[in-house]
């Protein structure tokens, strides 16, 4: 997957160009440690492709949406916490503070949590 933009710190990453504790990769997607861990266990899942937001998904993308989907699923396991529980958080948007605009499933996991989150 070759779309990239170099002004985008998550493209940087999926280029090697900024250091990450990668942790799952294919064709689509990649994920890595949060380097600000809100929990345990706190991974973000992202697609190579440069998609700014979950608001900016278009049709042509259902095949990267499923890897981050199914990459959540294999990175729970392979941490430990498939069997525990875990969420798939996507801020999206001014509301929800994102503050990078490269989709990002924020996996986050490895102790007991709270509902709702604000
Ligand atoms: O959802 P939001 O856009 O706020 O999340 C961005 C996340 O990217 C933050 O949790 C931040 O800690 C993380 N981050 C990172 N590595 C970087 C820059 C940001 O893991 N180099």
């Amino acid at each position: 997957m070759s779309f990239t933009i170099p002004e985008c710190l998550f493209c940087r990453i999926v280029g090697g160009e900024i250091p990450a504790d990668i942790i799952y990769s294919d064709e689509h997607v990649i994920a890595f440690r949060d380097i600000e861990p809100v929990a345990d266990h706190h991974i973000l899942i992202i697609p190579k492709k440069h998609i700014a937001s979950l608001s900016h998904l278009a049709e042509e993308d259902m095949t990267i949406a499923g890897h981050i989907m199914l990459a959540a699923r294999k990175v729970a396991e392979k941490v430990g916490i498939a069997e525990s529980g875990y969420r798939l958080v996507f801020n999206t948007g001014p509301d929800s503070l994102q503050s990078v605009f490269h989709i990002h499933g924020h996996l986050i996991g490895g102790q007991k949590m709270g509902w709702p989150p604000f």
